[in-house]
């Protein structure tokens, strides 16, 4: 039960309110207590100067001697729950007020009592009033005492009082809180449930809408809030982490689909060249050499579309085992361009690799930067018609370097130019296919080699193209 989120943090709170409560609790008794000793302190004060004035009326109005004044002014004292006791500078009593009937106890304080508790305050001695607690006969009791001179002969009134009126009241405080904090509690920790409850509602509906959603609606999101205050957020972040699911699935299907697509072009053509061959007994060694030919063709695309596809999908993985070692890039550049020429030479076109550079000292995987500029390199010889120029450029660039290659090839429609990076992609699709290149022609080439390019800290663009030519831009971080 209390795994929920709503009843731990109703716990938790109640918790934290059931010590803000006590500790509340305790202060306030604590001032109350302060409270009643000082009012009850004053109160005994005050009495205790009023009977020393009657005591002084008494002696100089009637004329009376001093005993006999504290004597008079004792009788005339009345009070329910106080008694005054007058004694003179031998600590004797000169006269203590009768003891009264109600309360009940007070009937038991006898002076001999009274004195033997409070003799301590008795023979104090100092002229200002002093303050004590004590028990008689199961009482507590508090007492002040303050001297007094009369005619020149020195007094002390012992003014006692019960605390039971004080303990009664402080009793009712305690009740108060024994009562009202439990109560407080309880009602804050159904308030707490209530509102736990409220503000997690949403979330339970979030986790109930996302069980429903799989592989199969991935269209579907989740029912928007208020995306000023958290939980709109997070849905809003919920329903974004789905769209990006939905996309790489979406990527993940189309590139399944046309990775099938492509493999089984080449597969159909094996097929059917071996076939026609097998059908047919009476054939030329010529005739078998051609369908041969064509079935090792095929066989090799089929192995570049496989190998460019196994790249892709470590490249998607991290996994892809770099083998880094210090180049200077103008000789990779320059091995490259040496192993196309006899391609381009065959294709009737002009190359050309220009570098001024010197020591393009680079580190980085020599295999794939080769990989990189020979699919560059391939694309300009396939798209160039015959009689064109493919030429190649090399510079430093401050830290980087930048290598141009460009064609007078047929260039690249505008509207296509941005998607030419993209898996698959072919601006021309039966164009590509009839080529005869060592390219793939599956349209992986340039994904790839804009993947090796960044792999290195660099980056592949299309810097320009149009019916004059093309002109792809390599830049890498120099080492
Ligand atoms: P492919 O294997 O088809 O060459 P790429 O990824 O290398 O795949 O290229 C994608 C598409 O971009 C090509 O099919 C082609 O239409 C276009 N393309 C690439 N390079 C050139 C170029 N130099 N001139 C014209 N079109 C090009």
């Amino acid at each position: 039960m209390f795994r929920s989120m709503r009843a731990r943090l109703t716990l938790w709170y109640t918790g934290v309110l059931a010590l803000v409560l006590i500790l509340f609790s305790l202060v306030t008794y604590a001032y109350l207590v302060r409270a009643a000793q000082w009012r009850t302190d004053n109160s005994l004060a005050e009495t205790a100067d009023s009977f020393i004035s009657t005591v002084s009326t008494e002696a100089n109005d009637e004329d009376l001697s001093a005993d006999d004044a504290a004597k008079e002014a004792v009788a005339a004292f009345h009070s329910p729950d106080r008694i005054a006791t007058v004694y003179n500078d031998q600590n004797e009593v000169v006269a203590a007020s009768h003891v009264p009937p109600s309360p009940a106890n007070l009937n038991q304080w006898s002076s001999t009592a009274l004195n033997s508790q409070f003799s301590a305050l008795l023979t104090a001695g100092n002229s200002a009033p002093s303050y004590a607690t004590a028990t008689v006969s199961g009482d507590d009791l508090r007492a002040v005492a303050k001297p007094f001179e009369i005619k020149g002969r020195q007094y002390k009134v012992l003014m006692v009082q019960s605390l039971r009126e004080q303990a009664a009241g402080l009793a009712l405080a305690r009740r108060a809180f024994y009562l009202a904090n439990p109560l407080a509690l309880l009602l804050a920790s159904l308030g707490g449930y209530f509102l736990a409850r409220k503000s997690l509602a949403p979330v339970v509906d979030m986790a109930s809408q996302c069980e429903k959603i799989g592989a199969e609606n991935l269209d579907e999101r989740l029912a928007e809030l208020d995306a000023r205050n958290e939980l709109g957020r997070l849905v809003l972040s919920f329903n974004g982490l789905i769209s990006r699911l939905q996309a790489s699935f979406q990527t993940q299907r189309r590139f399944m689909a046309d990775a099938s697509h492509e493999l089984r072009t080449p597969v159909a053509i094996i097929r059917g060249e071996s076939e026609v061959a097998l059908s047919n007994e009476r054939r030329t060694a010529d005739e078998y050499r051609e369908s041969l030919a064509i079935v090792q063709d095929e066989g090799k695309r089929l192995a570049r579309i496989v190998e460019d596809l196994f790249t892709l999908a470590r490249a998607d993985t991290g996994q892809f085992p770099l083998e880094k070692s210090n180049m200077y890039l103008e000789e990779t550049v320059g091995q490259c361009v040496r192993s196309v020429e006899s391609l381009a030479t065959q294709r009737g076109l002009k190359l050309d690799y220009e570098t001024s550079a010197r020591e393009l000292f680079f580190s980085g995987d020599e295999g794939l930067v080769q990989r990189m500029t020979l699919n560059i390199l391939d694309n300009a010889i396939k798209y160039t018609p015959r009689g064109g120029t493919v030429s190649v450029r090399l510079k430093r660039n401050g830290s980087s370097c930048k290598l141009a290659i460009s064609d007078t090839g047929m260039g690249i429609p505008p509207a296509l130019q941005a998607r030419i990076f993209e898996r698959f992609f072919r601006a021309d699709q039966a164009r590509s296919r009839n080529e005869e290149t060592n390219g793939s022609g599956a349209g992986l080439g340039l994904s790839i080699a804009r993947w090796i390019a960044e792999l290195h800290g660099g980056d592949l663009s299309l810097d320009a193209s149009d019916k004059n030519g093309s002109t792809f831009v390599i830049s890498l971080p120099l080492a």
